[in-house]
C-alpha cells in the first residue's frame, strides 16, 4: 500500500517488531487517529518471525506459541485496531521535529509525524567487532542469520558448527540447528559458567553438544568455507576443533544507527538512545521502546514496554509531559555497573517507568546507592550475577533531596 501523504500522521513507529506493534496497537486503542508502522522487511513481526520455537506469547495471548505464529498474531491484532502497516519501508533519516526520509518500493519519500517512536530492536555483534582472527569465510553467521536461513529460507548453511557464546539466544541456536538436522560439535564460553541462568547450562548436555567453559574463540580457519577453529583455555592452552561453520551468538547491541547518525543523544553504556522515564528521547518529538533501549530482554518484556510507551505517547499528544529542563540525569559511578536505563528522571512528576533497569558486568553482592550532591538519596541491596536484570524502584529515591544529578554506586558487602 502506498503511503498517503495528504493526511497528517499522528504517530510514526520505526520498526514493526513486538515493541513497535504493541505501541501502535495501544495508540489506536487510545483513540489516536493515524498511527503508521514503518518496517523494512517484507513482513512485520520482528525477530520472532524467525524464532521457530516456543515459548512466546504468554503475556500477550495467555498461551505458548512459536515465534512465527506469535509474530503473525501481533500483526493481525495491530491491523485489526486500524494501525497502518507499511512493509519494505526503511527509514533512512530521522530529522529534528519528526520529519522522516523513507525508502519505499515507490522511491524515497519524506513524511512528517507529530510524534515518532523508535522500536528498531537489537542485533548480535558481528565477527568484525569480535576481534576473531583468520580468514573471511562462508559459514560464519550470527544466530539471527542462521534462524532466518533455517526457518524462512529452508537452508542448511553447515552440518557441524561451533557455537560461540552461552546467552539465552545461544541455546536457541542449538535448537535451530537440531531442527534443521545440524549437529553442533561444541559450544564455547570464555567465562567459568554459562551467561544464561541455570538450568540452561544443562541443555547442551541433554542434546549431546559438548560445552567448553573457560574457552574463547581465537581464530577461524579454512579455504572458502570453515574447516576448523582455534580455541584457547584460561591457561592460554590452544587447540583446534574441526568444524564446518561458526555461530557467533549473542553480545547484543541496540540497532541505534539511525538515531546515532541523526540528532539524538546516545548512551554509550546501553548503546541505545538516552531516554527519560517517559521513554522520551533528547528530542521530545521522539520516543524509544523495546530492546533498542538496552540489550537485551525477551519478546514479552519488549511487547510490554511497547504497550507502555504507546500509552505515554497517547498522553503526550493530549497532556504535556514534564519539561525536559526539569529532568535529572543519572550517571554510573562504578565500572562494574554496565548500564542504567532510563538515563533521566523527573523529580517533579511521577508516572512513566516504575524502575531503573540495571545490569552488572560481573558478580556483585552488597548495595547500590544513589548519591546526589554528596547525599545518599536511595539505597537498594544487590546480590546478582553478570548480565542479570536488576530493577531499582524509582519511588524509593528521596526526590526532595535530589540536586542536579544522581550517581549510582556499588558498595560491596
Ligand atoms: C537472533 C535473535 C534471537 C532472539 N531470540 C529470542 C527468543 O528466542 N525469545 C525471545 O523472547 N527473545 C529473543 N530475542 C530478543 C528479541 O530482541 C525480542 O524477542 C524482541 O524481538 C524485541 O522486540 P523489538 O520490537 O524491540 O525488536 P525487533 O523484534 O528486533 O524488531 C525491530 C524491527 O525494526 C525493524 N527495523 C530496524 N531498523 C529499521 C529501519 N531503519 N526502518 C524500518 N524498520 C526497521 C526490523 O526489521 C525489525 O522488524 C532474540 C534476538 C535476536 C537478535
Amino acid at each position: 500500500m502506498m503511503i498517503d501523504l495528504s493526511t497528517p500522521i499522528d504517530v510514526a513507529i520505526i520498526g514493526g517488531g513486538p515493541a513497535g506493534l504493541a505501541a501502535a496497537t495501544t495508540l489506536k486503542a487510545a483513540g489516536v487517529v493515524r498511527v503508521v508502522v514503518l518496517e523494512r522487511e517484507n513482513t512485520a513481526g520482528g525477530i520472532p518471525r524467525h524464532c521457530g520455537h516456543p515459548p512466546f506469547g504468554m503475556r500477550e495471548f495467555k498461551r505458548v506459541l512459536k515465534g512465527p505464529t506469535y509474530a503473525q498474531r501481533l500483526v493481525e491484532r495491530a491491523v485489526a485496531t486500524g494501525v497502518e502497516l507499511h512493509c519494505l519501508t526503511t527509514v533512512i533519516e530521522a530529522k529534528i521535529g519528526g520529519d522522516l526520509l523513507i525508502a519505499t518500493p515507490e522511491g524515497v519519500l519524506e513524511i512528517s509525524a507529530r510524534r515518532v517512536i523508535y522500536a528498531t530492536g537489537v542485533r548480535e555483534t558481528p565477527r568484525s567487532a569480535r576481534l576473531v582472527g583468520g580468514m573471511r569465510l562462508q559459514g560464519v553467521v550470527n544466530t539471527g542469520a542462521l534462524q532466518s536461513m533455517v526457518f524462512l529460507k529452508q537452508m542448511r548453511p553447515f552440518r557441524r558448527p561451533v557455537i560461540a557464546g552461552t546467552e539465552l539466544v545461544s541455546f536457541s541456536a542449538i535448537s535451530t540447528c537440531l531442527h534443521a538436522g545440524i549437529r553442533p560439535v561444541a559450544m564455547i564460553e570464555p567465562d567459568s559458567r554459562t551467561t544464561a541462568r541455570w538450568p540452561t547450562g544443562l541443555y547442551p548436555r541433554l542434546k549431546r553438544v559438548p560445552l567448553h567453559l573457560n574457552t574463547r574463540l581465537v581464530a577461524i580457519h579454512g579455504d572458502k568455507t570453515v574447516a576448523s577453529v582455534d580455541v584457547e583455555d584460561a591457561e592460554g592452552m590452544k587447540r583446534e576443533i574441526t568444524c564446518d561453520g561458526v555461530i557467533l551468538s549473542g553480545k547484543f547491541t541496540p540497532e541505534s544507527t539511525l538515531g546515532r547518525m541523526g540528532h539524538l543523544e546516545i548512551d554509550p553504556a546501553t548503546g541505545g538512545p538516552v531516554v527519560d522515564q517517559f521513554s522520551r528521547c533528547s528530542d521530545p518529538v521522539y520516543f524509544a521502546t523495546g530492546n533498542l533501549l538496552r540489550p537485551v530482554e525477551t519478546a514479552g518484556w519488549s511487547w510490554n514496554e511497547g504497550c507502555q510507551t504507546g500509552a505515554r505517547v497517547a498522553d503526550d499528544l493530549n497532556v504535556k509531559l514534564p519539561d525536559m529542563a526539569d529532568l535529572i540525569p543519572i550517571s554510573i559511578a562504578t565500572p562494574l555497573i554496565k548500564y542504567a536505563m532510563p538515563q533521566r528522571i523527573s523529580t517533579a512528576q511521577s508516572g512513566g517507568m516504575k524502575a531503573i533497569q540495571l545490569r552488572f558486568n560481573g558478580d556483585a553482592k552488597g548495595q547500590i546507592v544513589a548519591v546526589s550532591a554528596g547525599e545518599t538519596v536511595g539505597r537498594w541491596p544487590v546480590n546478582t550475577r553478570k548480565e542479570r536484570r536488576i530493577l531499582l524502584p524509582i519511588r524509593s529515591i528521596d526526590m526532595r533531596r535530589v540536586a542536579e544529578q544522581i550517581a549510582l554506586k556499588y558498595l560491596p558487602a
